[in-house]
């Protein structure tokens, strides 16, 4: 699977939003959109006029980076939303938030979902008492994800779930940070994902 290799901190000024892609440094004053908020390249600068195309291509772009996923796998999971009943906008910020590897993000046992993907594959965490190392599983109602016992000493992790209150737990889930452990209460609703995202133009990008 091709994987994006360049300057994590390019996309945010790509899409023009901070996408807190490196953890900590995303709160810090190191953080490179906070300094150079424009695209960028040699006319990063310039104003140039975006038609309809290109705001919904940029709008998946965005979305695409945020959850860290290739065109293959995100196309994948558009058609999986699309086939679901409701909203398909809707289900497809429902099925990127139920992902395992959002999912140890928005429980804080990690500070960015790329590290949430990198312990998952190294099979840290249990579902429903279960090792599971998929990224891409995605959890239901009543789930429980845990961390395993052998690596309850990782102390990035630690150091992560002492910082969850910088970024505040959704209220979809409920964590446990004595058990190392979080509860799924219920499916992500619309408005529990309050990430800057407009779905609609991302299902017109993909309707033509
Ligand atoms: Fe984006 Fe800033 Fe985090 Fe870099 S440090 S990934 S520019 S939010």
């Amino acid at each position: 699977m091709s994987r994006y290799t360049g300057s994590v901190c390019r996309q945010c000024r790509r899409e023009n939003i901070k996408l807190f892609l490196k953890g900590d440094r995303c709160f810090s004053d190191k953080c490179s959109f906070d300094r150079r908020g424009y695209p960028p390249g040699e006319h990063g600068q310039k104003r140039v006029k975006v038609s309809d195309y290109g705001l919904q291509l940029r709008e998946k772009q965005k979305v695409r980076r945020i959850y860290g996923l290739s065109e293959k796998q995100f196309r994948i999971t558009f058609k999986r939303a699309d086939r679901q009943k409701g909203i398909t906008g809707t289900n497809l910020l429902s099925l990127l938030e139920t992902r395992l590897d959002n999912t140890v993000f928005r429980m804080g046992f990690v500070n960015s979902r790329n590290q949430g993907r990198h312990l998952v594959q190294h099979g840290h965490f249990t579902v429903n008492g279960k090792k599971v190392d998929i990224p891409s599983f995605h959890v239901k109602k009543g789930d429980i994800v845990a961390l395993r016992e052998k690596s309850k000493k990782i102390q990035a992790i630690s150091d992560s779930l002492d910082a969850i209150v910088r970024r505040g737990i959704p209220q979809w889930l409920e964590i446990d940070k004595e058990k190392f452990q979080g509860e799924v209460v219920n499916i992500p609703a619309r408005e529990d994902i309050t990430l800057p995202i407009q779905e609609q133009l991302i299902v017109e990008l993909y309707s033509k």
